[in-house]
């Protein structure tokens, strides 16, 4: 399909072809589509841009990243088909692992899924089930070693089961969800509250930025942001959204 430039909404319109386009190559389930326009929603409330909120989470979560010792990212079929390149380069920007991580799992798809990702640029990515996460029940329990080693995981449009069941293991969580009001936004020890197309390449460009500063720095900065706060702007911003449409 060929969707005008001029179009008002352009950019949310080529989101939904990539999400189709990944649905037809096997990469997006059904269920994804859906998950898909839940986001777009909440992003028009929110203005389609990345507040500064969001990027006050980005930085959290950049510091988090660098000074972790084993970090995962974890990757489904909608963030694939979204964002597989960012991904790949925010694996590599923090020296991370990539693990393949599926709510509705088959082995296939978890196949083509790494396979996008190393046409891509990823070296490895863990998408073989290694072990399981005993306080988890879902389908998204079967991990690799990745996580399981791992101390901070970052994970996007997740299931909010997983993340708690990660923090409850012991594992810091960075989370990009553009529902302020979800499970996962509510345990993630970072959520950042943002679109991942828009969110990930700031995250990245943070980084690498970030990666010039000692520990030292990047401990205050995580030190000074508050998840909590952080969450009840965004769904301030989220509900004067509401109102300004009914004007
Ligand atoms: P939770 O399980 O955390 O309570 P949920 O069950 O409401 O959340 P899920 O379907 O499990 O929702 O997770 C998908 C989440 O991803 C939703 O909160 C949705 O708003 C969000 N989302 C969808 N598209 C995007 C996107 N492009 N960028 C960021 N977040 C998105
Ligand atoms: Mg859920």
């Amino acid at each position: 399909m060929i969707i005008p430039k001029d179009h008002p909404r352009y950019e949310s319109l080529i989101l939904r072809e990539k999400i189709i386009e990944g649905f037809r190559k096997g990469i997006v389930v059904e269920a994804g589509l859906i998950a898909h326009g839940r986001g777009e929603a909440l992003d028009y409330l929110l203005g389609e841009k990345t507040h500064e909120q969001a990027v006050k989470a980005i930085e959290a979560g950049a510091a988090l990243l660098l000074l972790a010792e084993r970090p995962v990212i974890t990757v489904n079929g909608n963030t694939c088909a979204l964002s597989a390149k960012e991904l790949v380069e925010l694996a590599n920007a923090c020296g991370a692992k990539i693990e393949v991580n599926l709510f509705y799992r088959s082995e296939e798809r978890a196949k083509k899924i790494a396979e996008v990702l190393k046409e891509n640029g990823a070296e490895e990515v863990y998408y073989v089930p290694e072990a399981e996460l005993d306080n988890l029940s879902s389908e998204r329990r079967k991990v690799s070693m990745a996580t399981i080693e791992s101390d901070v995981v970052f994970v996007a449009l997740e299931d909010g089961d997983r993340t708690k069941a990660l923090v409850e293991k012991g594992k810091k969580v960075v989370a990009i969800d553009l529902n302020p009001l979800s499970r996962t936004a509510r345990e993630a020890t970072v959520t950042i509250v943002d679109n991942i197309v828009r969110a990930l390449p700031i995250l990245i460009k943070k980084i690498e930025e970030f990666k010039k500063k000692d520990r030292k720095k990047l401990e205050e900065i995580l030190k000074n942001f508050n998840n909590e706060e952080n969450l009840r702007i965004m769904e301030k911003i989220l509900r004067r959204g509401i109102r300004e449409i009914e004007l």
